[in-house]
């Protein structure tokens, strides 16, 4: 029995392959993490301090459809790797990051890209770009056991069966564990928070109907349909 006033809603959970589930407390994600991203989008690749917002853990959604969001017609596709930590705690060392990391997963950061443009003109929030219902399709995550630690390989996107978005985890401009180290110099990091860790070059819409297909060396393909 608890003295909840409300039913209470339910956690947020990504599926691991092999069984059962993660929970979700928070989702990080890093904007302009590849130097050929950050040029596609008009900014200068250099490496400046990282930058990061939020979504919300039910926005992570591994269903395997993308309901079309409301007030946009230009919803862009991110395919990004999502980094799950088992772990947390405030001004971790380099050396010490990867230690909190369970494991790791496919993910797409999906985008009002239209609704984005105009808060970033404006000097508003990007949530209403960013943060909206179902934004963030996952695949099932595999544990670090498994994998090994990622920072290298392959990372391909294909809409329709068409190469869109091709990049190597190599370039990213922070690596995971100083994406790790840098956060939690500004937020108390835990289990269940995740890092969503950029994109490479090749963004561009989607429309319903579409397929869209997410591949990253080490991980299995996710594969969406936008409807
Ligand atoms: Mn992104």
């Amino acid at each position: 029995m608890s003295d909840y006033v409300i039913p209470q809603p339910p956690t947020a959970t990504i599926p691991v392959v092999g069984g059962g589930a993660f929970p979700v407390r928070r989702v990080y994600c890093i904007g302009r993490n590849y130097a050929a991203h950050a040029v596609e989008m008009g900014h200068d690749p250099d490496r400046e301090p990282p930058f990061f917002f939020q979504k919300n853990p039910n926005n992570l959604d591994a269903s395997g459809n993308f309901p079309y969001p409301p007030h946009s017609s230009d919803v862009h596709h991110e395919a990004e790797l999502l980094v799950a930590l088992k772990s947390g705690g405030t001004n971790i060392a380099l050396e010490d990051a990867l230690d909190h990391v369970w494991g790791y997963g496919v993910s797409l950061d999906m985008t009002r890209r239209d609704l984005q443009g105009q808060a970033k003109k404006m000097g508003r929030p990007w949530e209403i770009g960013k943060a909206f219902e179902r934004s963030a399709p996952v695949g099932p995550l595999k544990a670090v056991a498994e994998t090994g630690h990622l920072d290298a390989g392959r990372v391909e996107m294909k809409v329709n069966g068409e190469l869109r978005q091709e990049g190597d985890m190599n370039q990213m401009i922070w690596k995971v564990p100083e994406m790790i180290a840098y956060l939690s110099d500004y937020f108390e990091l835990a289990a269940g928070d995740v890092i969503l860790s950029g994109t490479p070059a090749g963004v561009g819409p989607v429309e319903r109907g579409d397929v869209m297909e997410v591949y990253i060396e080490g991980l299995d393909t996710l594969t969406v349909k936008v409807v």
